[in-house]
């Protein structure tokens, strides 16, 4: 079975075709630019780049491109579009409707579009890349994967605000945590590592890349998360300030002048890292900087290292322990750096990095001592593939 894994942003869609026999992605794509000038297709096979440029107009345009790039003679890797049994759709929230993926039929769409209020920016691209697909292709299932799905098993004194209740029942504010689909990945995954059952371990997982999110996962299921009612809450991101004191929101307001639009935008866009260092949301640059004696690169990299440290302790505390911590995403996976720093004064959790075993970028690797009573792991990600297991796993049951 062959399954193809769709992610779609406002101007962008990321694709991925995966031979569910044996896991192994065939084709990765990028389109860039949909409905901008300068429209581009980049398909890798084996490393091998099949560049296409030309207009695409909308997401049908891109998914149409895509298709034809997946099929074609040279530099394809399948026959025809029937090869594809089914499609896995990235979705970034399903409210409280949804606590796992599901087969979209027309009611899935509805509580679909509901949930553009909770996340204005995401779902509707990817409603608009999932009628796309059902346009080009009318009769092969298609699944919805959400990110917040696996956060859905929190308690709920880990998900509400103190704010008052009938803001909850009025509009749905609450916490509904973000990179559900990585968090779940990666602890499954490091759970076949260490060799036992889910049931039986305290997982902290570090999703850290440009967007951040820690998550305390008790027996198999998320217990807290960092992120909030949006992605903003949390971790210190590429250009996200993450938990901020709540009245800063309006003194900036009358400070700054400016709108609550333009506040948002700045807490969003023009902070973390970025807003730190001044450097570059790209903690590659921010690494560069502070070696170079850049001060502000350095409080930047210290601000982050120490908020995913506390988060640790906090999650260890919401558990009552923890026997596995786990680095992910682009900086958890590559930056030797941010794991040592993240770890450092965890001793007296049980917590001892071995710096030797943590000399390595984007592999799956043990990074503590044999004496460390919590094992700490890099383990990269693959969100396409737990996209496309969920997927199989009910397409198999139709
Ligand atoms: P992601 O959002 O998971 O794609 O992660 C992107 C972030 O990972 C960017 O800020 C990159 O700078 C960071 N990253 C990727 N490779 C490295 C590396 N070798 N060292 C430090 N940061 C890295």
């Amino acid at each position: 079975m062959k399954i193809l894994v769709v992610n779609c942003g406002s101007s962008s869609l990321k694709y991925q075709l995966i031979d569910m026999s044996n896991e192994n992605s065939l084709a990765q794509g990028l389109v860039e630019r949909i409905g901008i000038e300068g429209s581009k297709l980049t398909q890798k096979v084996n490393g091998e780049k099949y560049i296409i440029e030309q207009p695409m107009a909308s997401h049908q345009d891109a998914i149409k491109l895509v298709l034809e790039a997946l099929v074609d003679e040279t530099h394809g890797v399948i026959k025809s579009m029937d090869e594809i049994s089914a499609v896995g759709h990235r979705v970034v929230h399903g409210g409280e409707n949804y606590a796992e993926s599901v087969l979209i039929d027309d009611e899935v769409m509805k509580a679909l579009e509901e949930c553009v209020k909770l996340a204005p920016l995401h779902n509707p691209p990817n409603i608009t890349g999932i009628n796309a697909c059902k346009a080009l292709m009318p009769n092969t299932p298609m699944v919805a994967v959400f990110d917040t799905a696996f956060h859905q098993t929190m308690p709920d004194k880990a998900f509400m605000y103190a704010l008052p209740y009938e803001l909850y029942e009025k509009h749905g504010i609450r916490r509904y945590g973000m990179h559900g689909t990585s968090h779940r990945y990666v602890s499954q995954r490091v759970a076949e590592v260490v060799g036992k059952p889910m049931e039986e371990l305290k997982i902290i997982t570090c999703h850290l890349g440009n967007g951040a999110s820690c998550a305390a996962i008790n027996k198999g299921k998320s217990v807290d998360t960092s992120m909030g009612f949006t992605p903003l809450e949390g971790l210190v991101m590429g250009t996200r300030c993450g938990d901020i004191d709540p009245a800063i929101v309006p003194f900036i307001q009358k400070a700054e002048n400016l709108t609550a639009q333009e506040v948002d935008t700045l807490m969003n866009k023009k902070s973390g890292v970025f807003g730190l260092s001044g450097v570059s949301s790209d903690f590659r640059d921010i690494e560069d900087a502070e070696a170079k004696g850049n001060d502000r690169a350095r409080l930047a990299l210290e601000v982050f290292y120490y908020r995913v440290k506390k988060y640790i302790g906090a999650y260890t505390a919401a558990m009552g322990g923890v026997d596995v911590i786990v680095f992910t995403a682009g900086l958890g996976e590559n930056s030797k750096e941010c794991r040592e720093f993240v770890c450092e004064g965890l001793e007296y959790l049980g917590v001892k990095i071995d710096k030797e075993k943590n000399n390595f970028r984007g592999e799956e690797r043990l990074i503590t001592t044999d004496d460390s009573t919590v094992k700490v792991y890099a383990i990269p990600t693959n969100e396409e593939l737990m996209i496309a297991k969920d997927t199989k796993v009910i397409v198999d049951a139709l």
